[in-house]
C-alpha cells in the first residue's frame, strides 16, 4: 500500500504536521467550505472535457482505494498493449509514492504524460506536482516522450461549439521535472519518515497555515489561540507577529507596548478585547458620500465558468446569471434571473439599467469590481447612474473596517456578524452553488437567498451610516 500520494506531498511541503495529521488523524480536518466544494466542481468539469482532446482511453480509476495496487499492475501491463493508446488516471507507484496521472498518450515507442489544470495560468505548486508524477513515472521505467500540463487558454473565444484543440494549451515541463529528480527523492522519503512518527512533529503555527493554502487543520491547531489574540489582527506583519507569538509573548497586555499607541492596530486589538469592530468614521462618511433615502441594494449575482457557455465569451469571463434589488425606500424587491438560458442575459441587463436609473445611489457588497463588469456590459454608458455605484467593501476597506474575522475572510458574512454578534448568515457561495446546480429545486432557493443577502447588506449599511 502506498504513504505518498500527490495531495499527501503538497500537505507536506506546506507543512510536515498537516502531512502527519492527514495520514494518522483525518477526522480532525476542518469542514469543507461551501467556496471549496464549488472550486473541486470547476476542476472536475475542466478535466472531464481535456479526456475529448484525447479521445478513447481507458478509464484506470480504481472503484475502491482498495484496488490501487490492482489497476497499477493492470496499468503496467497496457503499456506493453499495442490497442491501447490513451488512458486517463493511470495508476503508477514507485517508494511507497502513488500517482494518478491524468491523461497518458502513446507518443511511439514512448509516452507522453500530461496533467490538467483548470487554471488560466501555471503557478510553482503545479510543476513540483508534474514533478512528482514524473519522478514516480521515471522510477516505474516508464519511457516519457514528454512531461506536459494542459491548462485553459485564455485567448480562447468561444464561436458556436467548443473548439477543443484550441481551449486548452500545453507547456512542457519535463526539463524542469528531470532538475528536481533528487531533490523529490529526497523529500518523499523525508515524508515517509514523518508518517512513521508516532506523535506529530512539533510545528508552531506561522505563515505556512494559509500559505500557499488555508490549511485544513487550523481548528485543531490554533484551538489554544485566544479569540482575542492579536494574531487575529494586522498590527505588524505577520512574519513579524508569528515571531513575537511562538518566542512567548502570546498575552495582548504585553504586545501592546511594542506598538505605537495611536496605530491601527492599538485600535484592532481594542476592537477584539471588546468584542466589537472598529471603523474610521471620517473616511467612511467622506467616501460614501451624501445621505439619501432614494437607495438601491443591488445583488448582482454573477458566475465565471472555466469553460465559456455563451459566444464571444472567453474562459472564465462572467456571466450574469440574476440579480435582487432592494428598493430602501419602500422596501420592495424586484428580482430577475435567466437559470434556464443564459442568452437572455442581454435583456436582463437592459431591464437592470433601467432600475437602477431610479435611484440616487446603488450600494452593492462584491469581492469583484462590478463597475468594470458592468462597464464591459455598457450599463454604465448611461451618465445617469454613472456615479452613484458604491461597493461597500472598497468603502469599507478604505475606512480601515475590522473585527476579529475580518483579517482572513473580509466578506459581507464576516462583516454582518463582527456589527451583530448574536447573528450568524450563509456564505455568499451557497448561492452560487444552487444557481449553478442541475437541481430546480434547489436553483429557486436562490431568490430567496439573494433577498435575504440584499437585507443583510441593508441592514449593515443602515447601521453604520447611523
Ligand atoms: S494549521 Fe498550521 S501548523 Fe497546523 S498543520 Fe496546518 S499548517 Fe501546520
Amino acid at each position: 500500500m502506498h504513504i505518498i500520494s500527490k495531495s499527501t506531498y503538497i500537505k507536506g511541503e506546506q507543512c510536515v504536521k498537516a502531512l502527519y495529521m492527514y495520514k494518522k488523524h483525518p477526522y480532525l480536518r476542518d469542514k469543507l467550505s461551501i467556496e471549496k466544494r464549488a472550486k473541486f466542481k470547476r476542476g472536475t468539469d475542466v478535466g472531464v472535457l481535456a479526456r475529448t482532446y484525447f479521445p478513447g482511453g481507458v478509464n484506470m480509476t480504481p472503484a475502491s482505494p482498495s484496488l490501487f495496487g490492482k489497476m497499477f499492475e493492470k496499468t503496467m501491463q497496457n503499456l506493453n498493449n499495442p490497442n491501447i493508446n490513451v488512458m486517463y488516471e493511470a495508476i503508477f507507484i514507485y517508494n511507497d509514492t502513488l500517482i494518478m496521472l491524468d491523461i497518458l498518450v502513446r507518443d511511439g515507442d514512448k509516452w507522453r504524460a500530461i496533467e490538467v489544470k483548470s487554471s488560466l495560468s501555471l503557478s510553482e505548486t503545479y510543476y513540483q506536482d508534474a514533478a512528482l508524477q514524473y519522478y514516480v513515472l521515471d522510477g516505474c521505467k516508464v519511457p516519457i516522450s514528454d512531461m506536459q500540463l494542459m491548462y485553459v487558454n485564455e485567448n480562447y473565444v468561444k464561436e458556436h461549439d467548443i473548439d477543443i484543440n484550441k481551449l486548452f494549451v500545453f507547456k512542457s515541463v519535463k526539463e524542469y521535472a528531470i532538475q528536481q529528480l533528487q531533490e523529490i527523492d529526497k523529500k518523499v522519503n523525508f515524508f515517509k519518515e514523518i508518517t512513521n512518527l508516532n506523535n506529530a512533529p512539533r510545528i508552531n503555527i506561522g505563515t505556512q497555515c494559509f500559505r500557499p493554502y488555508t490549511c485544513e487543520f487550523l481548528g485543531h491547531c490554533w484551538k489554544r489561540v485566544p479569540n482575542d489574540s492579536f494574531l487575529k489582527t494586522t498590527a505588524l506583519s505577520d512574519e513579524e507577529m508569528f515571531s513575537i507569538y511562538n518566542n512567548g509573548t502570546q498575552d495582548n497586555f504585553r504586545f501592546k507596548k511594542l506598538l505605537n499607541p495611536l496605530s491601527l492596530g492599538m485600535n484592532q486589538i481594542d476592537a477584539l478585547e471588546q468584542d466589537t469592530f472598529y471603523i474610521n468614521y471620517k473616511t467612511f462618511y467622506n467616501t460614501i458620500g451624501k445621505k439619501t433615502d432614494s437607495i438601491a441594494f443591488l445583488n448582482l449575482l454573477f458566475y465565471r465558468p472555466a469553460i465559456p457557455i455563451l459566444d464571444g465569451h472567453k474562459p472564465y469571463q462572467e456571466i450574469i446569471l440574476a440579480f435582487s434589488i432592494l428598493s430602501n425606500q419602500d422596501d420592495e424587491t424586484i428580482y430577475w434571473d435567466c437559470f434556464n438560458d443564459y442568452s437572455k442575459m442581454e435583456e436582463g441587463l437592459n431591464l437592470l439599467t433601467e432600475i437602477l436609473k431610479r435611484f440616487e445611489k446603488v450600494v452593492y457588497f462584491s469581492a469583484q469590481n462590478i463597475n468594470s463588469l458592468m462597464n464591459r456590459y455598457k450599463i454604465l454608458e448611461s451618465k445617469e447612474i454613472s456615479f452613484k455605484i458604491i461597493n461597500l467593501k472598497d468603502v469599507l476597506k478604505e475606512s480601515d473596517f475590522y473585527n476579529k474575522k475580518t483579517k482572513f475572510d473580509f466578506s459581507l458574512k464576516t462583516i454582518y456578524e463582527g456589527i451583530f454578534p448574536s447573528e450568524e448568515i450563509f456564505e455568499h457561495s451557497r448561492i452560487i452553488l444552487n444557481a449553478t446546480s442541475d437541481n430546480e429545486l434547489e436553483r429557486c432557493l436562490v431568490r430567496d437567498d439573494m433577498e435575504m443577502e440584499n437585507k443583510y447588506l441593508q441592514k449593515t449599511y443602515k447601521h453604520l451610516i447611523g
